[in-house]
């Protein structure tokens, strides 16, 4: 082989072997809100880029608001794709698991609120009955969640090293920080733009919350939130103002943040005590904190849920 030919290889291994990690940072607008992609690894770049990519995919296909989604197509009783269909089963599952608190065919009741549109209204009795009966599918408070899931599975496909990701509300934390602390995720106060503390996590996990300062509107004095009871298809009204799962799977937190809400404190604790795969945090309308005993917590004062009573 040529002499200078012999060099340039070398070059080219050196070069490769040296490669170092990079850092991906951006926000884009995805399933109705802002997400924050963070990813560290050598070509971050193009493995953040792939999520995104994934993230909008799934958008498109879950939209309740599209008539050439998957929910459209569930709605007319169409077939869906084997995967599709895993999706919904689980979901079915987990519905079930929270005894009816998670709902996923709500859609006409959000429509009678106004909450698609904005043009947010307090139906009659009868609107809401029909709407309750029409039994429309709506996976918004499970698709950020199965997102978040799908990310991590694109990610142990690559050489990322870690990640950090913000779906609107979903934190999803995947791999170790270099220096081996654990991720801090800051709960934020559902009264003002501050935290009241800082959830400690190590290694992969799903962050969810949900709350009734995401989106709601107010009337003579009284707050309308996003979640609704689907006993009764009004706005949630247990005492809460946010909930906050921590759990290995995505779509399972952000399931039960939203069950959990509708719950309430009382009911979401039992359910937990009856439960191994999550843990979680409550905070009252009036702004008291309680959080089970196997959350790491810091920053904060709260009372803890015991599993024995
Ligand atoms: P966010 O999507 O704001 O993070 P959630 O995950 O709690 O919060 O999802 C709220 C959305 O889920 C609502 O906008 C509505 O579309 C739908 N929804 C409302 N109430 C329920 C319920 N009880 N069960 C399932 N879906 C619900
Ligand atoms: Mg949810």
């Amino acid at each position: 082989m040529k002499r200078w030919l012999c060099l340039l290889l070398v070059c080219a291994a050196l070069c490769g072997c040296t490669k170092q990690d990079t850092k991906f940072d951006r926000s884009i607008f995805c399933m109705d809100t802002v997400m924050d992609i963070q990813v560290w690894g050598v070509d971050a770049t193009l493995i953040a880029e792939n999520l995104i990519t994934a993230l909008q995919d799934l958008d498109s296909q879950w939209n309740a608001n599209s008539d050439t989604s998957v929910i459209a197509a569930l709605n007319r009783g169409d077939a869906l794709t084997p995967e599709q269909q895993t999706l919904i089963d689980r979901v079915e599952s987990l519905a079930q698991r929270t005894g009816g608190a998670f709902d996923p065919r709500l859609y006409a009741v959000t429509e009678a609120w106004g909450f698609p549109t904005d043009e947010f209204r307090i139906p009659t009795q009868q609107e809401l009955d029909a709407a309750l009966a029409q039994q429309l599918w709506d996976l918004g408070a499970a698709i950020k969640g199965y997102a978040a899931d799908r990310c991590v599975e694109l990610l142990q496909q690559t050489a990322a090293t870690r990640a950090m990701l913000d779906l609107g509300g979903n934190i999803q934390t995947y791999g170790e920080k270099p220096d081996g602390s654990p991720w801090k995720i800051g709960i934020r106060s559902p009264r003002n733009s501050g935290t009241v503390g800082t959830v400690c996590v190590n290694g992969t996990m799903s962050i969810v919350t949900s709350g009734d300062y995401q989106r709601y509107f107010e009337q003579d004095g009284k707050r309308y939130c996003h979640i609704f009871d689907p006993e009764t298809g009004c706005p949630a009204d247990s005492g809460l103002a946010s909930v906050t799962v921590v759990c290995e799977s995505g779509l399972t937190a952000d399931v039960l943040s939203t069950a959990l809400f509708v719950m309430g404190l009382e009911e979401g604790s039992e359910f937990w005590r009856e439960s191994t795969d999550f843990e979680a945090i409550f905070i009252t309308a009036e702004g008291e904190i309680f959080a089970t005993e196997g959350v790491e917590l810091i920053d904060c004062q709260y009372e803890v849920i015991l599993r024995e009573k």
